[in-house]
C-alpha cells in the first residue's frame, strides 16, 4: 500500500510522528514537495528582522524523510488523477497512491502584468530571496527601495520587522513602503490596533500608501492604480490567498476562491482516499475560516489519526467509501476564537482576538514560547543549534522600543 504526501505543509508534518509505525506495517510512504524545507510562517517575519536564523525557522522535510524511512521526491505536483490514483509533477513524474494527503498551502493572487520581478509569500520559501537581498544592503552604494503590496497581517508584520532590521544594519540605505487598498493598515484588526501599528511604522521611518493598489512594475518603479509612481528595487507580494493552481487541473469541487472542498474529516467527498488540509482546503461549514497557520497546525493530529484509520480500513480490505465522513473518522472543529500575535520589530508583540487587542512585551514572549515549542517537535536529533527561549527574548529585546 502506498501513502503519498503532497506538499508537507504545517498540517501534514504531524504525520512524520506516525511514519515509522506505518512503515512497520509495510506501507510505503513518499513525500513530494517543491522545496526540501518548510518555512514556519509564524517565525518568518522575525527571521527577516534578524531575530531568528534561517535554520531556526525551517523544518528539514528531506532530513525527516531520511530519519523516518519516507521516500523524498522533490517536485511540484501539477495534476492529480483520482481514477488512476496518481499525482503528476511539473517534470512529468507520475506518483501512484492508495491514500494521498495534500497540504500545499494557498497561492498569492496573481501579480498584474509587468510585475515578474516579485517575491511572493506563498509558497513561503521564496522569502529566501528577500533574505539574501537584505543581507547585501549594508554593502550597497545606491539607494534601495522595498515596496510591500498588501498591508494585511502578513504584509504589516513583514514591513515592521524588515524596517527594524534596516534601521539597525543599513540606516538610510533603503526605504520601506507598504501599499494597502483599504483605508488603513491591517483592516481586519480593530481600529485602535491598526492606528497603533501605523504610528509605530511611521515612527520607525516606514511609508504607507492606503486606498491604492500596486498595478504594475517598471524596472525602477511600482506604479499604483491612482497613478502614483513609487521608486522600487524590490517588490514583495503579500496580497492575500487564493486556491493553488493544482486544483484548477484536478477534477475536484472547489470554492469560488479556488480552495478544494473537504468534509470535516478532511476528505474530498468525490475521492475519499484523498485528504486535503491547511490553507489549500475549505472545510465544509468553515469555508470562511481565515487562512492562518493556527488552523493548519490544529488539523495536524486529526489528519494523522484519520489517515491512520483509513490505512487500517484499506488493509482490512474494506472499500474507502465506508471510512468517509463520520464513519469512524474524527471531525475537525476549529478553535472558537483563534488569537493572533504579531511581532512588531520591537520588544513588544501585538495580541489580538476578535475586538480585543493589546501591545505588550508579554505578548511577544508568549509568541516566542508557542513558536519554539511547536518547532522543537520537528527538530531532528542531530539539530542542536536552535536557540533557547531566553536567547530569543534577548535578541528581540535589542530592537528599538
Ligand atoms: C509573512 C506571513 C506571516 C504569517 N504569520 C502567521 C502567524 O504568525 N500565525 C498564523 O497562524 N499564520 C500565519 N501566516 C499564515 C500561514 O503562513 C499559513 O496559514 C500556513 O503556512 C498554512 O500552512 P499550510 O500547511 O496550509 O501550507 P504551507 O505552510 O504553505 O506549506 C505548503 C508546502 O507545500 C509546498 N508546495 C506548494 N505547492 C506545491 C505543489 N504543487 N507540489 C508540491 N509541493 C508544494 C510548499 O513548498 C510548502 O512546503 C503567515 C503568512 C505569511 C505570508
Amino acid at each position: 500500500m502506498h501513502l503519498l504526501l503532497i506538499g508537507g505543509g504545517h498540517a501534514s508534518v504531524a504525520l512524520f510522528e506516525r511514519a515509522a509505525a506505518w512503515r512497520e506495517h509495510g506501507i510505503d510512504i513518499t513525500l513530494v514537495s517543491d522545496h526540501p524545507y518548510l518555512y514556519y510562517s509564524g517565525m518568518v517575519p522575525e527571521h527577516l528582522g534578524g531575530v531568528y536564523s534561517e535554520d531556526e525557522v525551517q523544518i528539514d522535510l528531506k532530513g525527516w524523510c531520511q530519519h523516518t524511512g519516507v521516500t523524498w521526491h522533490q517536485g511540484r505536483v501539477v495534476r492529480m488523477d483520482p481514477t488512476a490514483r496518481t499525482a503528476t509533477t511539473a517534470y512529468g513524474s507520475t506518483l501512484p497512491y492508495d491514500v494521498a494527503v495534500v497540504d500545499i498551502g494557498a497561492a498569492n493572487p496573481s501579480p498584474p502584468k509587468g510585475t515578474a520581478q516579485v517575491t511572493g509569500t506563498k509558497p513561503m520559501h521564496q522569502i529566501a530571496r528577500l533574505e539574501a537581498w537584505l543581507r547585501t544592503l549594508p554593502e550597497r552604494t545606491s539607494q534601495q527601495h522595498l515596496v510591500i503590496a498588501g498591508g494585511g497581517a502578513a504584509g504589516t508584520e513583514l514591513a515592521l520587522n524588515i524596517q527594524a532590521r534596516i534601521r539597525r544594519t543599513a540606516p538610510r540605505r533603503c526605504t520601506v513602503t507598504v501599499v494597502e487598498p483599504a483605508k488603513r493598515l491591517i483592516p481586519s484588526f480593530p481600529d485602535g490596533a491598526s492606528q497603533r501599528v501605523a504610528d509605530l511604522f511611521s515612527r520607525q521611518g516606514g511609508r504607507l500608501h492606503t486606498g491604492a493598489r500596486v498595478q504594475h512594475r517598471t524596472p525602477t518603479h511600482a506604479v499604483l492604480d491612482n497613478g502614483t509612481r513609487l521608486p522600487c528595487t524590490q517588490l514583495v507580494w503579500a496580497t492575500g490567498s487564493v486556491g493553488p493552481p493544482l486544483w484548477q487541473r484536478t477534477p475536484f469541487s472547489c470554492t469560488d476562491q479556488g480552495f478544494v472542498k473537504v468534509v470535516d474529516s478532511l476528505q474530498i467527498p468525490s475521492a475519499p482516499r484523498v485528504f486535503a488540509a491547511g490553507d489549500c482546503a475549505a472545510v465544509d461549514g468553515y469555508a470562511d475560516l481565515p487562512r492562518i497557520g493556527v488552523h493548519a497546525v490544529k488539523q495536524g493530529p486529526l489528519l494523522a489519526e484519520n489517515v491512520d484509520r483509513m490505512l487500517r480500513h484499506l488493509r482490512d480490505g474494506k472499500p474507502p467509501e465506508r471510512a468517509y465522513h463520520r464513519d469512524g473518522l474524527r471531525a475537525f472543529r476549529p478553535y472558537p476564537v483563534a488569537p493572533l500575535i504579531l511581532s512588531t520589530g520591537t520588544a513588544k508583540g501585538l495580541w489580538r482576538a476578535g475586538s480585543v487587542w493589546w501591545m505588550r512585551a508579554t505578548a511577544l514572549r508568549m509568541k516566542h514560547l508557542i513558536d519554539l515549542r511547536w518547532m522543537n517537535r520537528y527538530r531532528l536529533p542531530h539539530q542542536s543549534t536552535w536557540a533557547p527561549l531566553d536567547a530569543v527574548h534577548a535578541r528581540s529585546a535589542q530592537q528599538p522600543a
